[in-house]
């Protein structure tokens, strides 16, 4: 039974790193003509106001987007911008970010003609808010298992393919499925981009999906973390994305993202980049 309801922290620090990768891998990628499979396999539902009782009951955004937000964007460097001009769109040009992209709006809003895009959402009520927003446009929903989806597409039809795998790790083998599925998807797919975002628990359970991954065939695995300097004693610490076969000068370039939002001032963390596995 699915409890996570993402509507409880769109916009937290964990978002901003996520989506931060997320669209500056796609951006890279569109460097060059071909087009892109894009896959989310677990999109959540697209779209969250953050004025709503979920969003204001945890109030995780005021530690994430709306820092970013509030510094402006003449704080932020290049690659943040054309983050920032979606989030002044959504909010149709007004001084309050009420409305929040997820995942699958971040693709939508960046894709260009030759690329698609594929969704998967198990939550039935998640699910039922992703094919509503997804009915507007060219966008493949399918409300089932976002991990056997994804293998049961690959190859994709496209030259090119860039996959983003967010699950809630609500099951502890969340952690292990999501290492298989990216070596079996790996296999598929040998040139493919995979994000794979992570949570930093004091539990120290992530530690399973990283060995896991060390010990599997995937290389170029790319580790970009931060982490709380305010931690809370149990629970989340920090977020964690994981980037395969990462387009030349990424590392570099999302380095110098976060670093500029990581200050006390702003999301108050501090970053890693690190080769998980190498070539
Ligand atoms: N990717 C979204 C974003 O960045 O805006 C947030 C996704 S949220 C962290 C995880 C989502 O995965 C939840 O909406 C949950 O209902 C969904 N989910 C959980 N298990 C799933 C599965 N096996 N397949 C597909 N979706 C699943």
């Amino acid at each position: 039974m699915l409890s996570y309801l993402h509507g409880f922290h769109a916009g937290n620090f964990a978002d901003v790193q996520k989506h931060g990768a997320q669209a500056l891998a796609l951006r890279m990628l569109q460097a060059k003509p071909a087009g892109i499979a894009c896959f989310d396999t677990h999109a959540g539902s697209a779209l969250y106001d953050l004025r709503s009782e979920r969003s204001q009951k945890t109030a995780e955004a005021e530690q994430g987007i709306r820092k970013l937000w509030a510094a402006g964007p003449s704080s932020l460097g290049e690659d943040w911008q054309p983050l920032v001009n979606v989030l002044a769109d959504i909010n149709q040009g007004g001084s309050a970010l009420d409305q929040y992209p997820g995942s699958p709006e971040w693709f939508r809003r960046f894709r260009r003609p030759q690329d698609s895009l594929t969704t998967f959402e198990l939550h039935p009520t998640e699910g039922r808010h992703l094919a509503d927003w997804a009915g507007r446009d060219k966008v493949r929903v399918f409300r089932e298992d976002g991990l056997s989806g994804l293998l049961r597409q690959l190859p994709p039809p496209l030259p090119r393919l860039l996959v983003l795998i967010d699950p809630s790790y609500e099951v502890k083998s969340d952690y292990g499925a999501v290492a298989d599925t990216l070596a079996r998807a790996w296999r598929k797919c040998r040139h493919g981009v995979y994000l794979v975002w992570y949570p930093i628990l004091t539990s120290g359970l992530e530690q399973t999906l990283k060995q896991a991954v060390v010990n599997g065939p995937v290389t170029r695995v790319l580790s970009s973390e931060i982490h709380l300097k305010c931690p809370p004693d149990r629970g989340m610490t920090g977020s964690g994305m994981l980037v395969v076969n990462p387009p030349w000068g990424f590392d570099e370039r999302l380095a110098a993202m976060l670093a500029e939002v990581s200050g006390e001032e702003c999301l108050n963390v501090s970053a890693t980049m690190d080769w998980l596995v190498p070539e």
